[in-house]
Order: C-alpha cells, then structure tokens, then sequence
C-alpha cells in the first residue's frame, strides 16, 4: 500500500446507512431494524460520550421513549418531573403541572446525555441494527449519474453501501452540507450553555425555568429574548443553564457563559449555584429550529433531528421531535423498500416522510418563527413576562402551547386553539 493511502476494506452493505447515533439517529435505527431491515449506524465517537444538552425531556419525549419501547419504569435512571415552575420578576413563581391529556402521559423525565444517549444506541442494537463506534463519515458515495446517495466513505476509508442513507449527524450535518443541503437564513437559530451543579434542588420533582436574563444589571438593561433552566437529574444533582435566541448583534456580542455564571451565582444561595458546588464545565453548542435544513428528503438522503434543523423555536426542545420524525422517517423507508429500490413507487412512499413532517409540525413551527420574532424585541419579553406571568389562565394556554402538548381529538378550548392555529397558519 503507497504510504498515506487509505487502507482498503471490504465494502459493507445494508438497507439503510444511518448517520449518527444521538436520539435521531438510535431511534431511526431502532424502527427499521423492527421492520426488519438491516441497518448500520456510524457514530464517529465511542460510548459512552457526552452531548451538552440540558437533559429534560418533557411529556412529548417521555410519549416517543415508551412508543419505542424504552421502559422508563426505574426512577433511579430516569428521574421524573411533574410540571414546570417558571420564575419572572414576581417573587412567587407560575407552577404548571403537565396537563391530563389522552396523547401524552402526565409526567416527564431527565437523565444525563452521557448515559441517555448510550441507553437508545444500545437499545437499536438489541433490536437488531449494527452500531459501529469510531467511525466518522466524512464524504457520500453518489451516484454519478442521477447524483444519488449510495453510501458514505469514513475519515478511514471504509466504504458503507445502501439504497437509502439518513443524516442524523447534528446540527452541522457534514453530510447534509456535502449533499449540497445548506441551512436556510430565513428561520431562527438558538444557543445554549449548561453545567452541573450538586444541589438541593436536584431531587426537585418540577423543572424550572427562569424568564428574566438580563444582558447587563439585572432591571436595567436588555431582557433576553431566551431563559435559563434548573432541570433536576436525581441524586442531588441538577443541569443548569440558559439559552438564547440567537436573533440580532446584541445577543451574538454576549457572553452566554458569563452570562451563565453570574446568573446561577445570583440564585439563592440554597439552591447551591455556587462554584464549590459546580461539578460540570460549562458547555455551549447551537439550536438549529424550525425546519431550518430542507427538503428532509431528496436523492437518497432523509435529514433526522439537528441535521434537518427540528428544534423547536418555542423552547428549545429537540430530542422529542427528533424522534417523532425517527419514527416517520423508518415508516417510508420501510415501505419504499418493500415497493422496490430505484422504482418510482418507491420513491413516492419517500415522499410520505417529509410530507408527514410538514403536516405534523409545519404549521406549528410557523407559529413559532412569528413567536421567536416577537419576543427577539427586548420590550415585548419584557411585557410578557412582567403581565403575562401572574395571569393563570393566560399562562396554562402559553404552556400547552410552548411545550406542544394538546390532545389531537376531543380537547378542551385551549387544545383546540392551539390545535386551530397550528392548522391555520401555512407550514413553514
Ligand atoms: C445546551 C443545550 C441544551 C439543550 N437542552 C435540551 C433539552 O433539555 N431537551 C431537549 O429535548 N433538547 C435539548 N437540546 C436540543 C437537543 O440536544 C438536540 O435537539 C438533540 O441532541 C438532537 O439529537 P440528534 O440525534 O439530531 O443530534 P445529536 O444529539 O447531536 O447527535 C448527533 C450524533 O451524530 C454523531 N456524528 C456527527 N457527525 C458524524 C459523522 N460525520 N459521522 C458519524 N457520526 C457523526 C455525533 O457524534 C452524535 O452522536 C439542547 C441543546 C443544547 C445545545
């Protein structure tokens, strides 16, 4: 072998290559290998390993971990949460249990990235998917003349072929970027930092979310258009930490993990924010919301999760709707596979995936570009969260609505609005 080539391996073949083994990429996995297809997951890190996030999974993920089949019944590894407690400039806080709901369980759970992450990529091995770890893809293999997926080469030259290929590769999708599928302007993007810290308020049964960050002396200056968040893991110990959206120059010039630091050590000394008490470093990576990487098929290609940009612009939450599409995205697969690879039936039964996406979630994060609009000027946040916040009946509907969590059929008035206006908006 010439010295610096790339040492030649067999060319592995399967169904589907997925791209990542995060919530997207496990969970994609972990449906198709049900329908029986075999699949191969590339993950260029080796577990267990560490993803910042603020680790607080609401109703709606808690609904997608146990329709996959995640048993969520061991308190000790999944440290439950009943409702949210949200704090603004009142002394008193706004407490919203998680609504009674036909659609979505009354409770919602946390867990650590670091073990969260490893528990769904283990799980899509046991139903059956391949899981290599240390492998990173770096190129895709196209076909030269219908410019279509095949497969991916990794930074060490193995070679992974399958008719089908799902990016679940995050919110840079180095995949998607060398499919020639940017990130569209248009739609808002978030930035987020967290740590740890030991604390009291670890073994809290509400998560918490704190509305008034402000950009210089607290009461003086600008509100940021973001919150910060105390989301208790179990066992004394809590992620803390704050996003933002990322609308305009005076948030960009910010120092989020400055930002960070002064805010948890302004916290009641209690709730234990102090730096003795910090067992994390803080950490920061970006929120890609509001579909704002498309089409999420084309060419071979499906984009899961980060990578097709499906945060929401509401809260900041990703891991739910990652794997609400997950489940979406192995439902065409399956059914294009069984019309037959490279037939024009096939390649209809693909088209289901993005459309389901958009019926789905379209007209809600449509909504919510408006939303992230609105509150990026310092004077509406402000309005908000001082008239807005005392006001109980007012403050259940913003709930249902940030969070996403109404009954499809037969809910109350507030559903029905929320249901109403996601429908009567055009699908971003
Ligand atoms: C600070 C912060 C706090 C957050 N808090 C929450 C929260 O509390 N709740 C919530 O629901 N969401 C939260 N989010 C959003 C959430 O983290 C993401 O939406 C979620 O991780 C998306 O999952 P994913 O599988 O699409 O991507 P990821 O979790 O990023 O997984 C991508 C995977 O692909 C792998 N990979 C990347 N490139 C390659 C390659 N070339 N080859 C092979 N493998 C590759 C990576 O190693 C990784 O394992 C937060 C985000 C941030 C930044």
């Amino acid at each position: 072998m010439p010295d610096g080539a790339a040492p030649a391996y067999p060319t592995e073949e399967a169904d589907v290559i997925v791209v990542g083994a995060g919530p997207a990429g496990a969970t994609t996995a972990a449906y198709l290998a049900r329908y029986g297809l075999s699949v191969t997951m590339l993950e260029k890190s080796t577990f267990p390993r560490d993803k910042v996030c603020g680790d607080g999974l609401t109703p709606r993920a808690t609904r997608a971990l146990t329709r996959l089949g995640i048993d969520l019944s061991d308190e000790t590894q999944w440290h439950r949460n009943i409702g949210l407690r949200s704090w603004g400039v009142h002394p008193y806080p706004f407490e919203f249990k998680w609504p009674e709901l036909t659609d979505f369980p009354p409770f919602g759970v946390a867990r650590a990235r670091k073990d969260f992450d490893e528990v769904l990529a283990r799980f899509a091995v046991a139903q059956g998917a391949a899981l290599i770890e240390g492998a990173a893809a770096e190129s895709p293999i196209l076909n030269d003349r219908t410019g279509r997926i095949e497969g991916v080469v990794t930074k060490d030259g193995r070679r992974f072929r399958a008719p089908y290929v799902v990016a679940a590769d995050g919110v840079s999708s180095r995949l998607a970027v060398a499919m020639g599928i940017t990130k569209r302007e248009d739609r808002p993007m978030g930035v987020a930092y967290r740590t740890y810290y030991r604390t009291p308020k670890g073994d809290d049964d509400h998560l918490e979310s704190y509305l008034t960050l402000w950009d210089g002396e607290p009461g003086k200056s600008n509100q940021m258009p973001g919150y910060g968040w105390m989301f208790p893991l179990g066992g004394g110990i809590a992620n803390v930490g704050l996003g933002v959206l990322n609308t305009g120059k005076s948030v960009q010039q910010t120092d989020l993990r400055g930002l960070l630091k002064n805010w948890a050590a302004s916290a009641p000394e209690a709730w234990g924010y102090r730096d003795a008490e910090e067992i994390g470093k803080i950490q920061g990576a970006a929120l890609p919301m509001a579909f704002n990487r498309t089409p999420h098929y084309g060419r071979g290609l499906l984009l899961v999760g980060d990578s097709g940009g499906m945060v929401s612009p509401f809260n900041g939450e990703g891991i739910a709707y990652a794997m609400e599409a997950a489940e979406a995205a192995a439902s065409a697969v399956a059914e294009a596979i069984s019309r037959g690879v490279g037939t024009g039936s096939a390649e209809r039964a693909m088209q289901a995936y993005p459309a389901v996406m958009k019926e789905s979630l379209g007209g809600y994060y449509r909504l919510g570009v408006t939303f992230s609009k609105l509150i990026g000027d310092p004077r509406i946040m402000h309005l908000c969260v001082k008239y807005g916040l005392p006001r109980k009946t007012l403050m259940n509907f913003v709930m249902k609505l940030l969070a996403h969590l109404t009954d499809s059929h037969d809910g109350d008035a507030t559903d029905r609005i929320i249901n109403a206006l996601s429908k009567a908006v055009p699908s971003v």
